[in-house]
């Protein structure tokens, strides 16, 4: 069965053209002008974009967490708003990153979109080193590492054991980078002046966290030479550093921020229902927001992921809850690219380009996705329709996830898809998915080495 995609601006991360794209089966086998096809689809006045790769959503389980969008809704959410492959992190199971593998595939077997993984280290003792070969080898080439864990703070000299393990078999470290004492410690001076209103969650992850860990996290990457993938960065200082490393390449990190930071700003903590904009790290000023924008154009970030992992209002705005209590992370799925299309391409603050380097090309090359993230003969053939005419308010009744708010509730974005297809089938067209649970497949990570 053939398909042609025909009429659309083909846009790859580095320049746009008219050109129809031909699929045979579930891979692109041509790009420019294309003969007659069994199905034709009409993208005029459309562009053409390769599905997007989100490297960073919670949707798996653990054995004592079910999440609120688990990868059936949250692949919904994700198929709707153009992302064709998620990557969810995976905790271990009794200690064993392969046991957390397996539940993670029992999960995503009713997801309707691509999915692979980053197994969470939280202990890397001698038997999660051993299981990496055989990890790497079968294609779960991503790990985890929270720098604010208390173990992470004891048992340095294993994680950089595992840093360079990783480094040998070519796998890629993900790191959340804020520092334990720091975040402790303004964490314990504002319980003792009986600060615990979510008022005070920024000032208790502040950015002085966020920057001490990011170095030490790129010294880690500079000693070891494991690719270091930096998630959710957040402020201006640390991409300051980040910058600098990258320009003396002294390592092989790539940075990510996460839509929150592109689009708010901490004085959401003035509202009394702020908790519903709870994650880590916190929202910061509005410099903080303009230096991301800038870190996305010029490369000191490399892409956006969403962290999806949403709870309900009801659970964000528990009452009696103090700041560290509420529960971190928000709905982003379903308007990663919308928002950063309207916020970005429209408003002149990134390309088209960039929008499709940053949100599928870079991040399908980072996590080692060979098939994913660009237009090209031999691809796989995950596209999205994007209507740049498009305009919708964002209402949480219409989105797919299973949450109950949206963090941009009545926000007017413009361009949005109107058709997305997954390996060649139509899962998203004009306002219904297509896509049934268990229309996504495992995506296998090649080793970088
Ligand atoms: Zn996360």
């Amino acid at each position: 069965m053939t398909v042609a995609v025909r009429g659309g601006t083909v846009v790859t991360a580095q320049e746009s053209r008219r050109a129809d794209v031909l699929i045979d089966g579930e891979r692109i086998v041509r790009v420019g002008r294309v003969p007659t096809a069994d199905r034709e689809i009409d993208a005029t006045g459309l562009f053409v974009l390769p599905g997007c790769v989100d490297l960073h959503t919670h949707l798996a389980s653990t054995p004592t967490w079910t999440p609120l969008d688990g990868f059936a809704t949250g692949s919904r959410a994700a198929i709707a708003g153009g992302v064709t492959t998620v990557v969810s992190m995976v905790q271990p199971e009794e200690g064993s990153l392969r046991g957390g593998i397996e539940r993670a595939i029992r999960d995503a077997e009713a997801s309707a979109c691509d999915f692979a993984f980053h197994s969470v280290v939280t202990d890397p003792t001698d038997a999660v080193l051993a299981e990496l070969p055989g990890m790497a080898e079968d294609g779960f080439a991503g790990l985890k590492v929270f720098m604010v864990s208390p173990r992470f703070t004891e048992k340095t000299a294993e994680y950089l054991g595992l840093y360079r393990a990783a480094r040998r078999l070519g796998m890629t470290v993900a790191v959340h980078a804020e520092d334990r004492m720091l975040i402790e410690r303004s964490t314990a001076a504002l319980h003792l002046a009986g600060k615990t209103g979510v008022a005070y969650f920024p000032a208790s992850r502040p950015v002085e966290a966020e920057v001490v860990a990011v170095r030490a996290a790129l010294k880690y990457a500079a000693e070891t030479q494991v690719p270091t993938y930096l998630v959710h960065i957040s402020s201006g200082a640390a991409l300051e550093e980040i910058r600098r490393s990258k320009a003396k390449y002294e390592s092989r990190v790539t940075a990510e921020t996460r839509p929150l930071y592109l689009h708010l700003t901490r004085d959401r903590f003035e509202r009394p229902d702020a908790a519903l904009w709870v994650g880590q790290p916190p929202l910061r000023d509005r410099a903080d927001m303009y230096a991301v924008w800038r870190a996305l154009a010029d490369g000191t970030l490399d892409t956006v992921g969403t962290d999806h992992v949403p709870y309900t209002r009801a659970r964000k705005l528990e009452p009696g809850l103090s700041f560290d209590k509420i529960p971190p992370g928000v709905s982003n799925l379903e308007t990663l690219l919308p928002m950063l299309y309207s916020e970005g391409v429209r408003k002149e603050r990134l390309t088209i380009e960039r929008l499709v380097d940053v949100l599928a090309t870079r991040p399908a090359r980072i996590a080692g996705m060979t098939t994913k993230g660009e237009i090209a003969a031999g691809m796989d053939a995950d596209l999205v329709l994007l209507d740049p005419t498009a305009t919708r308010i964002i209402h949480a009744s219409e989105m797919h996830s299973a949450c109950d708010y949206d963090p941009y509730e009545g926000w007017e974005v413009t361009g949005w898809p109107r058709t997305v297809l997954l390996r060649g089938e139509v899962a998203y067209d004009k306002g219904e998915i297509r896509a049934a649970a268990g229309a996504g497949r495992l995506v296998r990570r090649s080793t970088n080495s």
